[in-house]
């Protein structure tokens, strides 16, 4: 299973998974020149793409999900409000084709390709909002993201992920002083804005699965954040709850505006692997 983020923030979000020649984008907030430059750099297939998955309805992540759906000719799998919000949403001029328009139910296990999907509530405040726990192989890979708070939900599925892509929006200090006007700062800091760094940090120490392999700090603020103290608070949590943070638990954060490295997520081991493993990295 190979994973990548192309953008984090609210300048623009886009990730992408592949296993098994079969690839998934998870949102679309990246032009559709970018996307298919990032490809290309990479050396990646834009064949291999077959479906795109929507978390929510703001324009940092669907602004392109017309553009890039139509381009490559792949369904958009969201909620039915999802895609009312984007059909309404004045920032994307290209809509998504009434033919490649997927609804899915939210707690409705799906599968696409050799993922299975379960999307999953996440308190924001746009028309609706889903995470997503998706397993290949016995491996989970899970993405919350634009997240007011942490519902007892959402703690359930970091207790079970391996791999885990989770909001550190802002420190709560820069916030605070920081140039916004005071309606917008509420607005971040309420239960359907922005996960903070203290309680992402907090959250991930009380639940995150002692197995787990790799989590990724997302939609990290330009103004109210720095990707180092975002680092620095939850490594500090996690290591104070025992957590083997740079030894088999890998801590980062994601960049706002360039691809991250492309990381191979392991799978199990199987009775022989010698023949599966070490596959080689496209990069
Ligand atoms: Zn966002
Ligand atoms: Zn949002």
């Amino acid at each position: 299973m190979k994973f990548i983020c192309f953008g984090s923030g609210s300048s623009g979000n886009c990730y992408y998974l592949q296993a098994a020649d079969y690839g998934i984008i998870i949102d679309a907030g990246i032009g559709v020149r970018q996307f298919k430059k990032y490809f290309r750099d990479y050396g990646l297939s834009l064949a291999r793409i077959k479906a795109m998955l929507i978390t929510h309805d703001h324009a940092d992540h669907v602004k392109a999900s017309g553009a890039i759906s139509n381009e490559l000719g792949i369904p958009v799998y969201a909620t039915s409000l999802v895609h009312q919000g984007i059909k309404r949403n004045y920032c994307i001029t290209k809509k998504v084709d009434e033919r490649r328009v997927r609804n899915f139910e939210k707690g409705e296990t799906f599968e696409l390709g050799p993922f299975r999907i379960l999307p999953f509530n996440v308190p924001h405040d746009s028309l609706d909002n889903s995470g997503y726990f998706i397993t290949y192989r016995g491996r989970s890979f899970c993405l919350m993201t634009d997240a007011g708070h942490v519902t007892d939900e959402m703690a359930g599925f970091m207790e079970k992920a391996d791999y885990l892509v989770v909001e550190a929006n802002y420190d709560e200090t820069m916030l605070q002083h920081g140039p916004y006007p005071p309606f917008l700062k509420e607005r971040i800091a309420c239960g359907t804005g922005h996960l903070s760094n203290s309680e992402t940090a907090r959250q991930l120490a009380a639940h995150l699965n002692r197995e787990a392999r790799h989590v990724w700090l997302c939609h990290l603020s330009e103004e109210n954040n720095h990707p180092s103290l975002a680092f620095k608070t939850v490594e500090a949590e996690l290591r104070q709850a025992g957590y083997p943070v740079g030894a088999t638990l890998q801590l980062e954060t994601l960049r706002r505006q360039s691809p991250s490295p492309l990381y191979d997520l392991d799978e199990p081991c199987d009775e022989n692997p010698a023949e599966d493993s070490h596959q080689p990295v496209i990069a």
